[in-house]
């Protein structure tokens, strides 16, 4: 397994298309694993091939942190979705900044695994965000298109953690 450099925005890689995955073989079974390396090492909750400089359609994600948990989607395509509701969103290629963004509540992804075999999967809240965030890096869509305000550093966000408790009460009484 190898570390890989992750592009950040500016970088034209990011802005392109992604090519459909045709060979299921050990170069892209290595792409895959270097990406769950990355990943981790940056911290993220997914990743999408061309964040890593590989214009081909595969994103993983792992939103609970397990390593067993992580998600493969080759060729993923969202085939049906309801719902809409606001989150905030970061991005490893966006590093330090966070924007809230609309999604869709509910999907169904359909992809295929590391062997070509096509899966699908039900995604709600998180699971659905991520899912719609990787797909759009494979279309070169980054999230800040879509923010519905500038996006903001996240030092103003993560103010002090007492200030921030005071504040949570505050807004409860
Ligand atoms: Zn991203």
């Amino acid at each position: 397994m190898a570390l890989r450099k992750v592009l950040l925005e500016g970088d034209p890689t990011l802005r392109k298309k992604s090519r459909p995955v045709t060979e299921y073989n050990e170069r892209l079974c290595q792409l895959v694993e270097d990406m769950k390396e990355t990943m981790r090492a940056y911290n993220g909750a997914g990743l999408a091939a061309p964040q890593v400089g590989v214009l081909r359609r595969v994103f993983i994600m792992n939103l609970g942190g397990e390593d067993e948990e992580d998600t493969v989607a080759v060729n993923p395509r969202i085939i049906e979705q309801e719902g809409l509701v606001v989150g905030e969103e970061g991005c490893l290629s966006l590093p330090g900044l966070v924007g809230d963004v609309e999604r869709p509540e509910r999907i169904i992804l359909e992809a295929e695994d590391l062997e070509g075999n096509t899966w699908q999967r039900e995604l709600t809240g998180l699971g659905a965000v991520c899912v719609c965030h990787e797909t759009d890096h494979l279309d070169g869509i980054l999230y800040r298109d879509k923010a519905l305000e500038p996006l903001v550093s996240v030092d103003i966000v993560n103010e002090d953690p007492e200030e921030k408790a005071n504040e949570d009460s505050e807004g409860k009484n």
